[in-house]
C-alpha cells in the first residue's frame, strides 16, 4: 500500500510517498496512492502512550481492550503500553500470558503490557514491555528481583507513606524523594513538579508528563480531577510547562471508572482521567499555536517513547512498523471521548487547533476521521529481550 502527502520525515516535512505492509518498504519522492492525504494534513509516526490503563478482565465494566484502545485510535495513538493493577493483579507467568491473549483478540492498537512487582522469575522471560512500581511496591522484598531485570521500569514517583494517609498530605517531597529510592533502567512517569524532573536527570532517568498536571486545577471536592500524584498548584504547574521542553515525553495515564464510582464521596471515589484519545491532538495544537516545534512535538508523542521502551516505531523510516497519525492542521476540534466507556471527563469541550484525519496501525486503516474499524494490533515487545 501506498500513501502519499507531506511527511514527517528525518525531522522535516516532505512531498513524499511511503509504501508499506505491515513494515514501513519504501520512502520516495512520487507514487501512485492507495491513500492520497490532501493539504493541510502531515504523516506522522504513530502516537506511542506508554501510560494506559486498558482495564479489561474483571474490570471490564470500567473500560475494555476494546474500548480503550477504539479511544486510542480515535485519538490517533497507535500503541498503547498497559498497566498491570487489573484485577486480578498481572504479575505472574500465567497472568501475564492471560492477558496478551486478551489483547491479542481484543485490541485494535499495537500494544504492550507492564507487569507488576514480581518473585515470579518466569515473567521476565515473556515478551512484556518492562515493569511497573507502585508506591507500596518500594516496600516489598520483591522488588529487588524486579530491580535486577535489565527490563525497563516505570516508577509512580510518590512513597509508600503518601498512598496510606489522607489526600491533602500527599505532597511534593514525597514524589521528588521517591525517585531517589530506585537505579537502573527507570522511567518516572506522570511528574507533577519540575523538581522532578530535575532529579529524575540527576540520576539518569527519564520522565513524561500528563496533559491533566499541565492543564487542570484539582476542584476540591470533585472527584474528575481527582488524580495520583495530585495536580498541584499554580505556582508548580507554571513551573512544570518546561516539561514541555525538557521532559522525554508525554502520557495520558488514561484511567477509566464508571460514573458511579466517581460520584462516591471524594475521599473514597477512586482516581483516574480518561483521556488517551487527548494527548496527540492536545500536542500538535501547541504546534499550531507557536509554542512547540513539530521535532520537539513528535520526539514527545513519537520517538522518545518509542527509544525508552526499545522498540522499532517512532519514527518514519525503513523498516519501523506501519503505524502513522495524520493530523489536520485545518480543522479544530471540541475534544470529547467517542469510544471509551467513560463518557465525561475534565476535558470535555476544551478546544483543540487540530484533529485526527486518520490513524494507520500496522498497515491498515484504524480511523478514518468517522469510524474505528475492527483491526488488530500486535505486541511490539514480542521479540523483546530481557
Ligand atoms: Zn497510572
Amino acid at each position: 500500500m501506498w500513501i502519499r502527502g507531506k511527511i514527517f520525515l528525518n525531522n522535516e516535512v516532505i512531498d513524499g510517498c511511503v509504501n508499506f505492509d505491515r513494515k514501513i518498504k519504501e520512502i520516495r519522492k512520487d507514487c501512485k496512492p492507495d491513500i492520497d492525504v490532501p493539504q493541510g494534513k502531515i504523516i506522522f509516526p504513530g502516537s506511542i502512550d506508554m501510560h494506559v490503563h486498558v482495564r479489561g478482565m474483571n474490570l471490564s465494566y470500567k473500560e475494555d481492550v476494546r474500548t480503550a484502545t477504539s479511544e486510542a485510535a480515535y485519538g490517533g495513538v497507535t500503541v498503547v503500553v498497559d498497566m498491570p493493577n487489573t484485577v486480578p493483579y498481572i504479575n505472574t507467568a500465567e497472568r501475564v500470558q492471560e492477558r496478551l491473549r486478551e489483547f491479542a483478540n481484543f485490541s485494535r492498537a499495537d500494544y504492550g503490557i507492564y507487569s507488576g512487582v514480581t518473585s515470579d522469575e518466569r515473567v521476565d522471560k515473556l515478551p512484556i514491555a518492562g515493569y511497573k512500581v507502585f508506591p507500596e511496591d518500594l516496600e516489598k522484598p520483591e522488588l529487588q528481583f524486579v530491580l535486577s531485570s535489565k527490563r525497563l521500569k516505570i516508577l509512580h514517583p510518590e512513597l509508600p507513606l503518601s498512598t496510606k494517609q489522607f489526600r491533602n498530605l500527599r505532597e511534593m517531597w514525597q514524589e521528588i524523594a521517591s525517585i531517589s529510592l530506585v537505579s537502573g533502567r527507570f522511567h518516572i512517569t506522570h511528574i507533577t513538579n519540575y523538581e522532578d524532573l530535575i532529579k529524575a536527570k540527576e540520576l539518569g532517568f527519564t520522565t513524561d508528563f500528563t496533559p491533566h498536571h499541565l492543564l487542570l486545577e484539582e476542584i476540591k471536592g470533585d472527584c474528575l480531577t481527582k488524580v495520583n500524584p495530585p495536580i498541584r498548584d499554580l505556582t508548580e504547574r507554571r513551573k512544570l510547562l518546561k516539561a514541555l521542553f525538557e521532559a522525554d515525553a508525554v502520557a495520558s495515564d488514561h484511567a477509566p471508572h464508571t460514573l458511579q464510582e466517581k460520584m462516591q464521596p471524594y475521599e473514597l471515589c477512586p482516581p483516574g482521567i480518561a483521556a488517551v484519545s487527548f494527548t496527540t491532538p492536545f500536542i500538535y495544537s501547541l504546534v499550531k499555536k507557536g509554542v512547540l516545534s513539530l521535532s520537539r512535538a513528535v520526539d514527545l508523542v513519537s520517538k522518545n517513547p518509542a527509544k525508552i521502551l526499545g522498540i522499532n516505531a517512532g519514527e518514519i523510516k525503513e523498516g519501523n512498523v506501519a503505524d502513522f497519525t495524520v493530523i489536520d492542521f485545518e480543522k479544530d476540534w471540541r475534544y470529547h471521548t467517542q469510544y471509551s466507556k467513560v463518557v465525561e471527563t475534565p476535558f470535555d469541550e476544551y478546544s483543540l487547533d487540530v484533529s485526527i484525519y486518520m490513524t494507520i496501525v500496522e498497515g491498515k486503516v484504524a480511523y478514518d476521521g468517522y469510524e474505528v474499524y475492527p483491526i488488530r494490533g500486535m505486541n511490539l515487545f514480542e521479540n523483546s529481550q530481557p
